[in-house]
């Protein structure tokens, strides 16, 4: 995608250009994996289909959609990984290779969702997130996290061709891998301030649409926080349909600027440094608690609702310890030196020290 700027909007002359890659299906819902032959079939894929899943996604998921592709004719192999790795990466490049592989399906809570995206961008396949867990916006966005050298690290993916949710297996996902998910989304609302704090100070270009709809994602995990903490099936469906929401905003704005800010800099930070990194998107809302506070916004209630849905929300509870948390406030701001946030030219350790004992995340 490339955007140049409007050069005067009296002038007459619009020389904007804009490309928005966005998933052709999205199919979110009770049994819908019994869909996913069908959707395939309408999207005009071909085969052989290559099914990336671990263990226990394969179990819970993966036999369902294979049965579905399967009554379709469509030749199906599966590879189960350990973890998203670079290493696994390479070695689904080269089955997708050896295999004449043309179309590629992540299911999983997050990590197979990964290696399917890096690898099937690569070997230049579509690829279908069929997600069982509501982890984080990555299971609907262009990026892929993917674990180099001990160190997990973020690299450039394509959007899911299409999005195939089961919100009955959603359900049963471990309770605290979907309440990550949330604190993904309620990042949203200090990475949208740190967006228009940028557009302000340094007329960073901002879509208006993004934002917006960056924004409402949060809320609706706001209004829906008692729904979503019950654990059942109707708080699956909001997560799952505000994540897809969120991937829309960041298709639209072209990056992951509407869903990513300063303290998305503080979660990959930890990442770096943190001996035992806690869930990405638990490290987020710690962050936002934080981030919240710099720009002065009512941190105080984003806090509670957290709590509500059962997000951490100390130090203590995701078992870093304060110094990580403090030096991750310092340096964060290092992490994208070309997305300018509220953490400026960086913290003091004494100003960091009092943020994050003044919200209580140590
Ligand atoms: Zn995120």
């Amino acid at each position: 995608m490339t955007s140049n700027k409007t050069p005067n909007a009296q002038g007459g002359t619009i020389r904007k250009a804009k490309g928005m890659e966005l998933p052709r299906e999205v199919l979110v819902g009770h049994d819908t994996l019994d869909n996913v032959g069908g959707a395939c079939k309408r999207l005009k894929m071909e085969g052989p289909a290559l099914i990336i899943a671990d263990s226990n996604t394969k179990k819970i998921a993966g036999e369902a959609v294979i049965e579905s592709l399967q009554q379709h004719n469509y030749e199906v192999l599966v590879t189960t990984i350990e973890d998203a790795t670079i290493e696994e990466v390479e070695r689904v490049k080269v089955k997708i290779e050896d295999d004449k592989i043309n179309l590629v399906l992540g299911v999983g809570g997050g990590r197979p969702i990964d290696v399917a995206k890096l690898s099937s961008f690569h070997k230049e396949v579509p690829f279908i997130s069929v997600p069982t867990a509501a982890s984080h916006d990555g299971i609907v966005s262009s990026r892929a996290s993917i674990w180099v050298d001990d160190r997990k690290k973020s690299y450039d993916g394509h959007t899911p061709f299409a999005l195939i949710a089961d919100t009955a297996i959603i359900a049963q996902a471990p309770k605290r891998i979907n309440a990550a998910g949330c604190g993904d989304l309620i990042s949203n609302e200090t990475a949208v301030l740190d967006w228009e704090l940028a557009h302000k100070e340094k007329n960073e270009d901002i879509s208006t649409y993004a934002k917006t709809l960056s924004k409402m994602t949060a809320f609706v995990i706001e209004k829906y926080a008692e729904i979503i903490s019950a654990g059942g099936e109707e708080g699956a469906w909001h997560v799952i349909k505000a994540l897809v929401a969120s991937g829309v905003a960041m298709s639209i704005a072209g990056s992951s600027r509407p869903c990513s800010g300063a303290e998305h800099m503080f979660s990959h930070k930890l990442d770096a440094i943190a001996p035992k990194p806690a869930l990405h998107g638990e490290q987020c809302a710690i962050g936002t608690i934080m981030m919240m506070k710099l720009h002065g916004g009512d941190w105080e209630a984003l806090k509670k609702t957290l709590v509500t849905i059962g997000t951490p929300t100390t130090a203590q509870e995701i078992g870093i310890g304060s110094e990580f948390i403090i030096q991750s406030l310092m340096e964060a701001h290092t992490i994208r030196v070309d997305r300018y946030t509220i953490l400026g030219s960086g913290l003091t350790k004494g100003v960091a020290t009092e943020l994050a004992e003044s919200t209580g995340v140590i």
